[in-house]
């Protein structure tokens, strides 16, 4: 079989798990550029076996994954290390490790992560080609979800910026970094991708390292080089001063107890925040249940300092004070 049509039963693999390559809407029509991105990610002489696994979360063992290919677990062992190395295949637990095709968002997130393993060349191709996938091909819109289920979420920090400087713990984001087994900072995928390309708004005041991930996911991140183990105080304390740099917390959509990643993500280059600031879809990010209310609006001086500081422009500024607009207020 000709590699291009490996390629193509790839890309048709992906589409059938979620979220899905094709625009909202045209299920099976699958944009050029994703191929093009898949050709340019994976080795031709290796698609042939990636094809063989499930995409995540449907796993498989080494034991069948070797009886698949048709090569003994040394061979398929070896086959599957080189195609972690091409980020493309997750692999959770240690003792009796389990294997799959990254979901269509990991294959986004993780290639940024090792652009310093690839040539410059390479790396920055990788970086326009998944630009353009998710900006000017509109897969930002299948990424992020529908308007019903969000694929993100905003975090709350439940800080108030009066003039008091009335201080409240940061209950939700304490809570998933608390939950967490173990945790590893690793460097945004969205600003690595936007520095590649030379355009990071934020890159003066914003470090590359900002993304958090928990449990399986970091201890993969770990054992490929591509993070850190950091305690649980040092991430809450990195939290904190990324919100007063102005970046918003955001996690997984999910139910509590499942959070693998926790993401400080800046209006310029992030992907799902990108759908509010910057393109057309309103609800990218599933808000928070809070929205800002002025506690005493007699305190107010009136110094523009919220308006000028919510990045989703949910405040303006009147004579009376500051008015929030609760459709736009992500909490
Ligand atoms: S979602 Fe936010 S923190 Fe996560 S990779 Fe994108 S910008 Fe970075
Ligand atoms: S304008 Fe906004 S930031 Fe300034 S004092 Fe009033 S509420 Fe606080
Ligand atoms: S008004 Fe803006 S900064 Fe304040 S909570 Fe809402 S979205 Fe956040």
């Amino acid at each position: 079989m000709l590699s291009e049509d490996l390629y193509e039963i790839l890309a048709q693999k992906l589409d059938a798990s979620v979220p899905r390559l094709s625009p909202a809407g045209q299920k099976g029509k699958i944009p050029k550029g994703w191929k093009d991105y898949l050709m340019e990610l994976i080795d031709p002489e290796d698609v042939k076996y990636l094809i063989k696994l499930s995409v995540g979360p449907n796993f498989l063992t080494l034991k069948r994954f070797a009886r698949k290919i048709k090569k003994d677990e040394e061979e398929a062992l070896q086959i599957l290390e080189r195609l972690i190395d091409q980020n493309c295949v997750l692999k959770i637990g240690s003792k009796k490790p389990k294997y799959a095709i990254h979901q269509t968002f990991l294959l986004h997130s993780f290639p940024p992560l090792s652009y310093h393993n690839y040539s410059k060349e390479k790396a920055k191709k990788l970086a326009e080609l998944s630009f353009k996938n998710m900006v000017d091909d509109g897969w930002y819109k299948v990424y992020s979800g529908s308007s019903e289920t969000p694929t993100m979420r905003v975090i709350p920090v439940h800080e108030s910026i009066e003039s008091k400087k009335l201080i409240l713990p940061y209950e939700d984001v304490s809570k998933i970094i608390d939950d967490a087994k173990i945790i590893a900072i690793t460097k945004c995928a969205c600003k690595t991708r936007t520095e590649t390309l030379g355009i990071r708004d934020c890159k003066e005041n914003i470090p590359l390292e900002t993304c958090f991930y928990m449990n399986h996911m970091a201890k993969f991140i770990i054992e490929r080089g591509l993070g850190r183990e950091i305690s649980k105080e040092e991430t809450k304390r990195l939290c904190k001063e990324f919100n007063q740099k102005g970046l918003v917390h955001t996690t997984e959509n999910f139910g509590e107890g499942t959070h693998s990643m926790l993401c400080n993500c800046c209006p310029c280059c992030c992907n799902p925040l990108g759908g509010i600031t910057m393109w057309d879809k309103p609800h990218s990010v599933a808000t928070a249940n809070y929205f800002a209310k002025i506690k005493d609006i007699e305190l107010c001086e009136r110094c523009g300092t919220c308006e000028t500081n919510c990045i989703f422009k949910a405040i303006t500024l009147s004579d009376n004070g500051p008015i929030v607009n609760e459709e736009k207020c992500m909490g």
